[in-house]
């Protein structure tokens, strides 16, 4: 643990200067930025003038020099982590968010049994996609509130940690992200990539692979806009001396079967035991191979492929995901018996009106049905139900018969159950005809040289 903190030295810059110049289109210095974004944290610079800065920020756009700018400012207003002590690289992956999306759960393990360090930062299930704490929290015991001192012992001693964020890190990326809620400033791809990187960056890291979303369950639906946002991510980061590949990765879909809290646990135990639906696996075994590539456990991605997948048959990844859980206060045994997780009372079936193929799905409208379900937050403060979701039984190009079951609810309320059946049924389009060959999950990779 390192005390990062930037101190504004010298004279500072005026605040109205600033201010005029962003809004006259002009690109800010590393001073500048460095002033405005340190003063609002420490409330010298009030909500208003930060406010105003966003808004000209939103509508002129920051030059990826003034995006790396205010990445560095955002990362050193507070605590950075010093994984160097461990004596081995450290790496990590962020995902934009998606439906089913349980890499992390997978990959943590996986590259710390291959020798790296992973000091992993997670988030919670934001709008219709489904947060890596909640998934971690439907093991019984597992705690994601360590404090920043208990995740390093607890890296120390097994190679990966999973928590959630603290008030200790990058602090102005709190405060600047909910005045971007109230002032509609949220959807700037500068503001975006600064809002990320400051915090995957204050985990030390020597290496970072970004899986940039995109589909119908992405936050961004175009793959030209997900192109650029990883190519922001991918030249802040090394600006800022971080090696970064970023792979634009298919969302059209959810990924893997099995949608909600404690299911995707068990899913996660079905791919570290070699197991699992193919779509996840490759995925997963994808990143997993660009973090020892990138974290130089091995000289080329096909080797990091490779040695991904030999942990995995080892049980070698499975062994560190016991050891990981019990050392955050889980309980290792569901390793062993997944029952041993949360368990719905009810379960119903969602059949086909027609025969034919799935040629596409709405996946955004399946992540907000587990919402909806109870396994994600309508409001900030809603609890979650980590025992209920979906298990799907078709994915596009599937033949499907009149009648047959296109996935399974698992759910506690007939209430909710209501609520959702008519979303769930519409959120599979079966057609006569096949649908077109997909091609691979991974549809670009963006490097930084
Ligand atoms: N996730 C973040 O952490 N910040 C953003 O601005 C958007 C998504």
């Amino acid at each position: 643990m390192t005390k990062g903190k930037h101190e504004i030295t010298g004279v500072p810059p005026h605040i109205l200067e600033i201010l005029r110049k962003k809004r006259n289109g002009h690109e800010l210095s590393r001073e500048e930025i460095k002033h405005l974004v340190l003063g609002h944290t420490r409330g010298e610079i009030p909500d208003h003038q930060a406010a105003a800065w966003l808004k000209a920020a939103h509508v002129r756009g920051l030059s990826p020099a003034e995006t790396a700018h205010l990445t560095d400012a955002m990362l050193h207003s507070g605590e950075l982590i010093d994984p160097i002590s461990l004596g081995k690289k450290a790496v990590d992956k962020h995902s934009t968010g998606g439906v089913g999306d349980k890499t992390s759960l997978i990959l943590a393990p996986l590259v710390a049994a291959g020798g790296l360090a992973v000091p992993m930062i997670s988030g919670r299930g934001l709008g219709h996609t489904g947060g890596t704490l909640d998934k971690l929290e439907a093991i019984p015991g597992f705690r994601v509130d360590l404090s920043i001192a208990e995740f390093t012992r607890v890296l120390e001693q097994c190679g990966c940690a999973m928590i959630g964020q603290t008030a200790e890190i990058a602090p102005a990326d709190r405060k600047l992200y909910q005045l971007r809620h109230f002032t509609s400033t949220i959807d700037s791809p500068a503001l975006i990539c600064a809002s990320i990187m400051s915090k995957k960056l204050a985990e030390g890291i020597d290496a970072l692979v970004l899986d940039v979303k995109t589909g119908s369950g992405a936050f961004m639906k175009l793959e030209e806009d997900a192109a650029l946002l990883g190519e922001l991510m991918v030249d802040t980061a090394k600006r800022m001396g971080v090696r970064a590949v970023a792979l634009i990765t298919d969302m059209d879909q959810p990924l893997g079967c099995k949608i909600g809290n404690a299911l995707e646990v068990e899913e996660v135990l079905d791919v570290l035991r070699g197991n699992g639906p193919a779509d996840l696996r490759d995925l997963t075994m994808t990143l997993a191979a660009w973090m020892f590539h990138l974290g130089e456990r091995t000289a080329t991605v096909e080797a990091g492929e490779h040695l991904a997948r030999e942990l995995v048959a080892s049980g070698a990844a499975l062994a560190k995901f016991r050891r990981m859980i019990e050392l955050q206060g889980g309980d290792g045994k569901v390793i062993d018996d997944p029952m041993r997780l949360p368990q719905a009372k009810f379960r119903a079936e969602i059949a086909s009106a027609s025969s034919g193929f799935i040629s596409a799905m709405e996946c955004e409208q399946i992540g907000h049905a587990s919402v909806l379900i109870g396994g994600g937050r309508e409001y900030e403060h809603d609890a979650v139900d980590h025992a209920v979701g979906f298990v799907l039984h078709k994915k596009i190009g599937d033949p499907v018969a009149a009648g047959e079951s296109l996935c399974t609810v698992l759910y506690n309320s007939e209430d909710r159950m209501a609520r959702v059946r008519e979303t769930l049924t519409s959120s599979f389009v079966v057609t006569p005809d096949p649908p077109p060959t997909r091609g691979a999950t991974v549809r670009r990779v963006i490097r930084d040289n």
